[in-house]
């Protein structure tokens, strides 16, 4: 183990290339002979196990093989390896969720959400795999799938004149940092035919944070080109308030944790509101996640919570269901009036 440290030492160390100073570390995995196998492969797989175990506490670091991580490690990787299949053999497909206006009581968009079918293990959820697409780089692949299905799908509902919304594509920091996300999506756009202000983007609280130059630079040719973007999950990151003008965000997206806990004696009714009063002042708009029955949403509406997205109205519905849940909705509105 002195060994590892000394290579984490040495790669660690800064390096100048052409004037551009470069950061790197490595992750090192240990397996031993004769314990761990006595052949190469089976000290090679292992000594990748242990590699994986060590990516995920952090990098950096180093990780003997043990038995124990075994199980979980394996399970990640065979998802990894899936997951490379998956995109290839057309696995993966969108589920479209509605978000309503609280005012005018209209669908105000709808939120596309990946969803993986394994031939073998059956519905995988987004919170397990998109961590692992992460970790393993695939996010940037799926990415840019979900950027070009999205745009096709919603162009389609564009032509048949039902696109009175936007739709919305959850975006990874992962995926922004490394490719050039504005290009992608609005070569997508154009690929496809759909307007951009169609378009919306869900970003991550962690994201807006890094405040580099590029990152605005990005945002504000996508918004520039018409493109939407909103904040998913606050609440959940940082509260360091001052990047939200800056970053021309026009939506905030209230975190369910602290919606669904809203009428108990908790503090997050109290956070709700405080979201709500300061996105207000912004000139921000708030879209409540996860209402799940009425009296959150009343609750909401008394708030000042200007849209919501939840098992209330529906659960995120493949694409074929999209049109008729708008028709079925347009009737509704028209007999209550
Ligand atoms: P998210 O973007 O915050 O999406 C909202 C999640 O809440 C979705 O889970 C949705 O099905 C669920 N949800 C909506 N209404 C309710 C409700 O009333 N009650 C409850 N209990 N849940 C509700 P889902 O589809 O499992 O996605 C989980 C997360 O995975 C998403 O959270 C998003 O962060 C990520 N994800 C999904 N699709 C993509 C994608 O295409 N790209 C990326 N990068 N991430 C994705
Ligand atoms: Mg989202
Ligand atoms: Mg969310």
């Amino acid at each position: 183990s002195q060994a590892s440290l000394d290579i984490l030492q040495l790669v660690s160390e800064n390096y100048v290339f052409r004037n551009i100073e470069i950061f790197c570390t490595c992750s090192i995995g240990i397996a031993l002979a004769p314990q761990d196998g006595k052949d190469l492969d089976t000290l090679i797989k292992k000594a990748d196990i242990a590699m994986y175990h060590s990516k995920d506490s952090g990098r950096n670091s180093f990780r003997f093989f043990n038995p124990a991580i075994n199980r979980n490690m394996l399970d990640h990787i065979s998802l990894i390896s899936g997951m490379r299949k998956a995109l290839q053999e057309k696995q993966f497909s969108l589920h479209y969720q509605p978000k309503i206006d609280l005012r005018t009581n209209q669908i105000c968009g709808f939120e596309a959400l990946l969803r993986w079918q394994h031939p073998e293990q059956g519905f995988i959820s987004p919170a397990i795999f998109i961590p692992l697409a992460e970790s393993s780089g695939l996010i940037i692949q799926l990415g840019e799938w979900v950027i070009q299905e999205v745009c096709r799908q919603a162009k389609h509902w564009y032509d048949i004149g039902l696109l009175q919304f936007t739709i919305a594509i959850n975006i990874s920091s992962i995926q922004f940092k490394r490719g050039n996300i504005d290009n992608l999506v609005l070569g997508a756009l154009a690929a496809s035919g759909l307007p951009p202000q169609y378009l919306e983007l869900e970003l991550t609280e962690s994201l807006l944070i890094e405040d580099s130059d590029r990152l605005v630079t990005t945002l504000s040719h996508l918004r520039s080109e018409g493109v939407h973007l909103s904040i998913d999950d606050f609440g959940t990151g940082y509260s360091n308030l001052g990047y939200l003008k800056k970053f021309e965000v026009e939506a905030l997206k209230i975190d369910q944790s602290f919606v669904r806990k809203m009428d108990d004696q908790s503090n997050d009714a109290a956070i709700v509101r405080a979201i709500i009063q300061m996105a207000n002042s912004l000139g921000l708009k708030t879209i409540a996640e996860g209402v799940e029955d009425a009296p959150t949403l009343a609750l909401l509406r008394s708030l000042g919570c200007t849209q919501a997205q939840g098992f209330y109205w529906a659960r995120p519905m493949p694409a074929d269901e999209v049109p008729i849940y708008c028709d079925m909705w347009e009737k509704n509105n028209a007999e209550a009036l």
